[in-house]
């Protein structure tokens, strides 16, 4: 799904109305009309409410005018508390209000916190929240904050027009404090800030509705967002020839491991085995070879020189040796970090001929970097953090990253020249090109030790059959989260661990292929 920020949505907009003459009332009747269908629909048993629509001075107040003279027409009874005064309402809005008025629906106006504190002190069934739409570009202060922590102290279910009131639409970011919604429908396309996190989790149930702006005039209209659904990953599905062979679908190295995380190489080089890969070594400090040897049985697995349990700057040799027939690299998880490591992972950016997956402690080993990672290198270079190391490598706070995910990623990943996976719930795929998509797949079932290391394995097994970085990263994330559902459909979220993806792995590919 195509995902827009404000200023295109803005200019979508502002192509009907004045490109074309759609008068700006008819979208806002539209969009009015087209709420209260879904509204109707979800809360039909709550009928007759009451319900209490809350308005903004704005636009976003005006579809909600709308909506109040439209359900008091089918029977609800409705309520609008407006923030503002009657005179501070203007354009499309003032027109919506004004019919309200001459029907004589109850309306109240609102312009200080303790007049608010008395609007609410009898209790609606539902809300509606008309308060703030995609224009809020500000944190939220005075009384409109004041009216969005008395409705997420209410007991009435949330509907938002648009998007949840505090939740800025171009990131996700919640300003300041944000309306919590049971359902959010949205006009026209949806919202980069509906799909990403902080603001994705304040939305509820997702609907998107037509109000009329005409598809004419939309040539040039191009998003670079997407939220990754199951029709996107499709599309990336690698071809399998059913006549092919192991060294058809490529050859993944995998380097990782130490003691006491032997546990990492193995889930990747065993998710790397349910990536449709066709062939998987795994190389760890021949410390723990042994271990590997026993508990992997269809990778190859190789010992590489270690000092004190870690692979050493040796290795490098070993390893380009390895990468001659190898078709992509995964390194870093439980790699563990010494200054051998930090010059052997350094070298084989610049270096690996091959497409190229970093998570884990491979990340921390660059935490730091300043040249762009991506500079010196031919082929694809896939950075794979949570936020926590993407708080190294970046040294933005852990809280900073959170609040701007999708921001985060696609400077760092258009820095760089790579591409950047921010994990998380709803990771961000970032490209080098500016591209970003959204997953949707996944659950907290993920939330547990190994589970990144699986991901990893995916994607490099996914390189290996040929896919760019991009593509391999988005379709990993998607499978990755799509495995962590069908396990979570027979035993729930809690106590899943990373080996329970293992065999959902192909079951998730296999709903991708038509
Ligand atoms: P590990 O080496 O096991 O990956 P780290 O110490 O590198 O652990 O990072 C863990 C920290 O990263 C967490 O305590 C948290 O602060 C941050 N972090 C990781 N994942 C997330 C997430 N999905 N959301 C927010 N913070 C996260
Ligand atoms: P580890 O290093 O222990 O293997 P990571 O933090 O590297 O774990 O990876 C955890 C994986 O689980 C990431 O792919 C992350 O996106 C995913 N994940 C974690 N929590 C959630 C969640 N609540 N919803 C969706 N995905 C999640
Ligand atoms: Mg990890």
């Amino acid at each position: 799904m195509r995902l827009c920020n404000a200023q295109e949505i803005m200019a979508l907009d502002r192509q009907a109305i004045r490109g074309l003459g759609v008068p700006g009332v008819v979208l806002m009747e539209n969009a009015g009309r087209s709420c209260c269908d879904q509204f109707e629909q979800a809360f039909s048993r709550y009928f007759p409410g009451p319900v209490m629509v809350v308005a903004g001075k704005g636009n976003n107040g005006g579809d909600g005018y709308v909506m109040a003279r439209i359900l008091a027409e089918r029977g609800w009874q409705v309520r609008t508390l407006v923030l503002g005064q009657e005179a501070s309402i203007s354009g499309d809005a003032k027109v919506m209000l004004n019919i309200i008025r001459r029907l004589g629906l109850p309306v109240d106006f609102v312009e200080t916190i303790p007049g608010l504190q008395n609007s609410f002190t009898s209790e609606p069934a539902l809300i509606i929240d008309a308060i703030f739409g995609t224009g809020l570009n500000s944190d939220v202060v005075g009384i409109q904050a004041a009216a969005i922590t008395h409705i997420n102290e209410s007991a009435a279910v949330v509907f938002a027009v648009d998007i949840p009131s505090g939740v800025d639409s171009s990131t996700g970011k919640i300003c300041g404090l944000a309306v919590q919604a049971a359902l959010t429908v949205t006009f026209d396309h949806a919202k980069i800030g509906l799909a990403s996190y902080p603001g994705a989790g304040q939305v509820g149930e997702l609907q998107v509705v037509d109000i009329g702006i005409p598809q004419a005039g939309r040539e040039d209209f191009s998003t670079n967002v997407h939220l990754l659904e199951k029709v996107e990953a499709q599309a990336l599905l690698p071809d399998r020839s059913s006549s092919g062979h192991k060294g058809t679908f490529g050859h993944l190295l995998i380097v990782a491991g130490s003691p006491g995380k032997t546990g990492a190489a193995v889930l990747a080089g065993s998710a790397a085995e349910r990536s449709g890969c066709g062939l998987v070594t795994v190389a760890v400090p021949d410390a723990i070879h042994d271990i590997i040897e026993v508990k992997l049985t269809e990778a190859m697995s190789c010992p590489l020189p270690s000092v004190d349990g870690l692979i050493s700057l040796q290795a490098e040799v070993q390893i380009e040796q390895l990468l001659t027939q190898r078709q992509s690299l995964a390194i870093g998880p439980g790699l563990g970090q010494s200054s051998g490591l930090s010059d052997l992972i350094k070298s084989l950016v610049k270096s690996a001929p091959v497409p190229m997956i970093i998570d884990a402690d491979g990340i921390n080993l660059l935490a730091g970097q300043l040249e762009p990672l991506g500079e010196h290198r031919e082929q694809t270079l896939i950075l794979t953090p949570h936020p926590g190391e993407m708080s190294r490598l970046t040294g933005l706070s852990v809280s900073e990253i959170e609040a701007n995910r999708l921001v985060v990623a696609q400077e760092f990943a258009v820095k760089h020249g790579i591409v950047l996976l921010l994990k998380g719930a709803r990771t961000v795929i970032a490209a080098p090109d500016g591209r970003v998509n959204i997953n949707s797949t996944g659950n907290d079932g993920l939330s547990s030790g190994g589970n990144g290391d699986v991901l990893t394995g995916l994607i490099g097994g996914l390189l290996a059959q040929g896919l760019d970085g991009f593509s391999a990263a988005s379709l990993g994330a998607w499978l990755h989260g799509r495995a962590a559902e069908l396990v979570a459909a027979s035993q729930g979220t809690a106590g899943m661990i990373a080996s329970d993806l293992l065999c959902q792995l192909p079951v998730a590919r296999q709903e991708l292929v038509k």
